[in-house]
């Protein structure tokens, strides 16, 4: 939601009941919108505008006993000054202050400036004094002119967060304003506080706008002083509260109750070609309570690369047509859904159920006549892609939807999924409100970040893997070195195996190294379907076609397939049959294969340029492999130079296998928003509490917020209105 900054807007009043912060009555069209792109729309806004730093302006320091290498306070008079033209224009204003003299110098200065420091005149500068050739000197001091004898700072000054044009000195006024006129009560109980030996929250934000210098600097530098404490449980709890109400308010959503019965699943148990793992087990026991209850299950089926998710959907999926509901099974990507929809058909069909596909490339006539079935109810099971969200696909009646690599799909595409459910094919509301849904990811997301972000969702996590895997070994080689490599893959494919050769999305290159966010999460919109990243999308083909050229003339005794997502469906699902068939035995794709393929011939793995890809995109290529008996290897082809990120990401995945491990790296470097997609959901990220810092502050918001709900509801409300104000809720899933 975006927040307003005029103050006429109604703003809206969420569904807690909370009552809207004051708004910025009284300033400027100019400031309000200054004052908006800081994300600062009320007063209570402005009491939250924490600084990012501090400086001491309270002592004097003798300019001959100035400690170096930090900013210090002097005070002195003017000598000289003048304007000088070499090496370049500058004003240069001497000063002496008895311990000795300094010299200021400023590059950008008004003419008026020179009048301030009329010889005689006493000068406050502020800023760090370094020794240059011609002696001690501050290069663009804040100053200003002074009466001898003025006070110094009690307190130490803040620096805050700002935006051009919006001055220090008047978001300070701004801010001690708010302070001064906000309410700035407790919203927790003082049992609370005191267990938590947290100061109050008004003690807190004053102390964090104007702390005492005798300070622990470090603390208040690290956010571990009690104050910042404070403000980062105050914003996890409301986090927490936030996820459990929402919660709670699922539970008064009606969704079929699908009970077990147990005839299709066990016949289906009986003909699959192996056991369940026992994690397996225990997540189809999760779901098949949470079906079974009269609300709808919103469950997130966690586990990496290869560990077996797809048959546990196919279990809760006969579960559902057992109820006679139908069924959706939503993917990313087309040769995904399409694998899926292989995999399903095969499961299913032998037991008498209609699997039907649909995409955005299904024909027109052929689509009039799924959606009519659809429609009707003849279709129990749908797999496809996002054409499945679709305003024209109108369901029968719609019990449970599955939604594979759930971080790929905005929060709107998924809710719009959930909507299905409560319309049944006659335009009137279904009397059971909601689909179950089972949300699947094989991005694990790290214990902190799952407690915060998914804290409204129930988690079932498959920590094993099947039986009879070999890990798969990873090497890094350098790009000099490709013959080597060429020789490896035809070795391998003579040997009767199968190898990815994957080409990256040549754009993918910052500065750094790293994947840049935008492109990023554009590129991941057009490998969903939307148009619009064509001119990335063609560099990332040509690079492909032309590995594939150059590898089809190194193997001519070999069949080179070419995977990407420009190909018409049809063409993309002859050569994914083809390779998942063992007809072709070098596949060379563009990133398109990064999400779920599954073809458990294939033991080997190049990657190209793989210094340019993310940790967990690395991660999920190499899930490609490995994922039959045979023993497995991927190759990460890298070129010189390598950037530190680029280098820290290669040593990572050389030395972790574990998907959390990763995924604990892959926060730690890119912060939550890149894990989660978020800045695609819309999930509001945390602003003072650090996910991988402060675990046990997150452990005790997550008890609080408990304690809180049971046993005192005004705190809670309070707490929240205070936090969330008119911004609704944290997670608007
Ligand atoms: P992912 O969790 O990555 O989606 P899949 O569902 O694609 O993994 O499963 C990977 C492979 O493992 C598939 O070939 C699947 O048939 C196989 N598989 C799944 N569960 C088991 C099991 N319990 N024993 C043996 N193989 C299994
Ligand atoms: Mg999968």
């Amino acid at each position: 939601m975006k927040r307003e900054a005029t103050t006429a807007a109604p703003r809206e009043v969420p569904a807690t009941g909370i009552t809207p912060h004051a708004s910025l009555a009284g300033l400027s069209k100019g400031t309000l919108e200054k004052l908006a792109k800081l994300n600062i729309a009320s007063k209570f806004d402005l009491v939250l505008h924490l600084p990012l730093r501090y400086d001491d302006e309270t002592q004097l320091y003798p300019i001959m006993d100035a400690p170096a290498a930090r900013d210090v306070l002097i005070e002195a008079t003017v000598v000289a000054c003048d304007i000088k033209y070499r090496p370049r224009r500058q004003l240069v204003c001497n000063l002496e202050d008895g311990s000795g003299n300094v010299t200021l110098r400023f590059f950008s200065f008004y003419g008026s400036q020179v009048k301030h420091f009329v010889p005689g005149a006493r000068v406050r500068a502020f800023g760090e004094i370094r020794q240059g050739f011609f002696g001690a000197e501050m290069v663009h001091p804040r100053y200003r002119i002074v009466q001898p004898g003025l006070p110094v700072a009690e307190a130490l000054t803040p620096v805050y967060p700002t935006t051009a044009g919006l001055g220090q000195d008047t978001l300070r006024k701004l801010i001690e304003r708010a302070l001064a006129s906000e309410k700035l009560d407790d919203t927790l109980p003082d049992t609370l506080i005191a267990h938590y030996h947290l100061p109050t929250f008004r003690d807190a934000v004053y102390f964090l706008h104007n702390p005492l210098p005798d300070v622990a600097r470090d603390d208040l530098q690290s956010r571990e002083h009690p104050a910042w404490r404070r403000m980062k449980f105050d914003e996890l709890l409301a986090q927490q509260l936030s996820m459990r109400v929402h919660q709670q308010r699922r539970r008064g959503v009606g969704a079929p109750a699908l009970r077990p019965r147990g005839a299709l699943v066990s016949r289906f148990l009986k003909a699959l070609p192996f056991e369940l793992t026992g994690a397996q087990q225990r997540a189809v026991a999760q779901i098949r309570e949470d079906l079974s209850k009269p609300h709808p299950m919103q469950r997130l089926l966690q586990g990496d690369v290869g560990s077996g998710k797809t048959v546990v959907a196919a279990i809760a999926a006969l579960q559902c047509v057992e109820n006679n509901f139908q069924v959706a099974l939503m993917a990313p990507t087309e040769i995904l859904a399409e694998q899926h929809y292989r995999k399903f058909s095969s499961w299913l069909t032998v037991l008498g159920i209609a699997v039907v596909w649909l995409s955005g490339s299904t024909k027109k006539s052929l689509k009039e006549q799924i959606l009519a079935q659809i429609a009707s109810g003849e279709t129990a099971v749908l797999v496809g892609t996002h054409a499945l969200f679709e305003d024209d696909v109108v369901f029968h009646n719609l019990g449970f939807a599955i939604i594979d690599e759930q971080h790929r799909f905005g929060v709107r595409q998924r809710l719009a999924l959930r909507l299905k459910g409560t319309h049944s094919a006659t335009g009137k509301p279904a009397a059971n409100a909601q689909p179950h849904q089972l949300m699947m990811s094989a991005t694990p997301i790290p214990r902190t970040l799952a407690m915060s972000y998914y804290a409204d969702l129930d988690v079932s996590v498959i920590d094993e893997l099947p039986p009879g895997r070999t890990p798969v070994t990873t090497k890094l080689v350098s790009d000099t070195r490709r013959e080597e490599v060429i020789a490896r893959v035809r070795e391998a494919c003579a040997a009767g195996s199968q190898a990815y050769w994957v080409c990256p999305l040549v754009e993918e290159i910052e500065s750094d190294g790293s994947p840049p966010d935008k492109q990023r999460l554009d590129a991941r919109q057009s490998r969903v379907g939307r148009p619009g990243r064509a001119g990335m999308e063609a560099l990332q083909l040509k690079a492909a076609l032309e590995t594939h050229e150059t590898l089809s003339a190194a193997f001519p005794e070999l069949k080179v397939g070419l995977a990407h997502g420009r190909l018409k469906s049809e063409e993309k699902s002859a050569v994914m049959g083809a390779f998942q068939r063992g007809e072709v035995q070098l596949l060379v794709a563009t990133t398109v294969i990064e999400v779920g393929v599954d073809v458990p011939n294939a033991a080997l793995m190049v990657i190209e340029s793989a210094e340019r890809m993310g940790l967990s995109q690395l991660h999920q290529l190499r899930g490609r492999v490995g994922r039959g008996a045979a023993h497995s290897a991927c190759i990460l082809l890298y070129r010189m130079p390598l950037s530190p990120m680029a280098r820290e990401r290669l040593k990572i995945i050389f030395e972790n296998t574990d998907g959390f491990e990763v995924a604990r790296h892959d926060l730690r470097m890119r912060g939550p928003g890149e894990l989660l997609g978020a800045r695609q959901s819309g999930v509001p990220m945390l602003r003072f509490a650090d996910l991988t810092s402060d675990v046990n502050l997150l452990d005790a918001a997550r008890d609080a917020a408990a304690v809180l709900l049971s046993e005192n509801q005004v705190a809670a409300r309070a707490h929240l209105g205070r936090w969330l104000g008119g911004r609704g809720d944290f997670l608007k899933v």
